[in-house]
């Protein structure tokens, strides 16, 4: 018997005659029915929006909104995001983009559809090295769909879902993104009319109804604060994913240098936010959630410090 094993058998027996011992299980897993996922991640809902993922600095950051059927980032590509059809990179860092070529690879495995990767145009060519490498290895050629995004480019990722790129001042053209719901709204003088007359209007060719547009979720990846933040779109946006990564004084130089954002960024931040949640991802295990919040209460009002939710607190909810 492996050690291990053995070591988890000598406490179950210990067990019996030490109450108070702690009890260790050994999943029992039946041939063809392995459901251990790849990754334990943290899962928030905000109304009717869940997010989900894991992101610690320095480790790997990937973040899913699965009913948009997008994935921002794609850290070691854990199995919960491999069916989600829409992976958006905002730059190459190896956090980041580690499990691309198993992302695409699986999909195809599994008789899934290419994934769509939509990426800064100067990565795609790496990216495509990475893919192209992985399929000789594999003995399988691996297929992608890949999509050069530039700031201020749309793409469509449903019928009425549009992500939205715009520049991020991280590493060279790295980009974060918005996923903007469109819709067509009554013109006010039009609303208390009835079915019959609006099909009249319609058959007149009058404009009866106008755009609305509606930025439901932006994520911003690795990135200091910037002209981003300018951005009505990204500042009006239902929920914001951002990163903090540094909370103290003596790491102020550190947050400079790799181009990160620091506690001391986030009150110009939230000053400006209408956001209804602000979602705190890429912080280091070294620092701890508690730490953080700690150093939070220091820079920010209540009201503030209540639209703050970090990624890395599993299962809140917020309504
Ligand atoms: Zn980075």
């Amino acid at each position: 018997m492996p050690p291990c094993l053995a070591s988890k058998t000598k406490k179950l027996t210990d067990h019996k005659t030490k109450p108070n011992m702690p009890v260790f299980t050994i999943p029992r897993i039946q041939q063809g029915n392995i459901k251990v996922p790849s990754h334990r991640l943290a899962k928030i809902e905000i109304d009717d929006i869940e997010i989900t993922g894991y992101s610690v600095a320095g480790e790997e950051t990937v973040v899913a909104v699965p009913q948009l059927n997008v994935c921002f980032d794609i850290g070691k590509a854990p199995d919960q995001v491999i069916s989600i059809d829409n992976l958006l990179l905002t730059h190459g860092h190896m956090d980041h983009t580690a499990g691309i070529a198993y992302y695409l690879s699986h999909r195809n495995f599994s008789g899934q559809t290419p994934g769509t990767v939509l990426a800064p145009q100067e990565l795609l060519e790496p990216i495509q090295q990475i893919i192209d490498a992985h399929g000789i290895l594999d003995g399988n050629p691996i297929p992608a769909n890949l999509v050069a995004v530039r700031p201020g480019g749309e793409y469509r990722i449903k019928p009425n879902i549009f992500a939205r790129a715009f520049a991020t001042p991280h590493s060279r053209n790295s980009v974060g993104y918005t996923l903007i719901e469109k819709r067509k709204k009554l013109k006010p003088e039009y609303t208390k009319l009835t079915g019959p007359q609006i099909v009249e209007l319609k058959k007149q060719g009058i404009e009866i109804d106008y755009p609305l547009e509606i930025p439901l979720v932006t994520y911003c990846g690795d990135t200091e604060p910037g002209d981003f933040t300018k951005l009505e779109f990204v500042m009006n946006s239902k929920i914001l994913i951002t990163e903090c990564t540094f909370y103290t004084k003596d790491h102020i130089s550190r947050a400079k240098a790799g181009k990160h954002t620091h506690l001391n960024d986030l009150p110009d931040l939230m000053r400006n936010s209408k956001n209804q949640c602000i979602v705190l991802i890429h912080i280091s295990q070294r620092t701890g959630i508690g730490f953080a919040r700690k150093m939070l209460k220091k820079v920010l009002a209540a009201e503030q410090l209540d639209r703050i939710i970090f990624l890395m607190e599993h299962n809140k909810r917020r309504r």
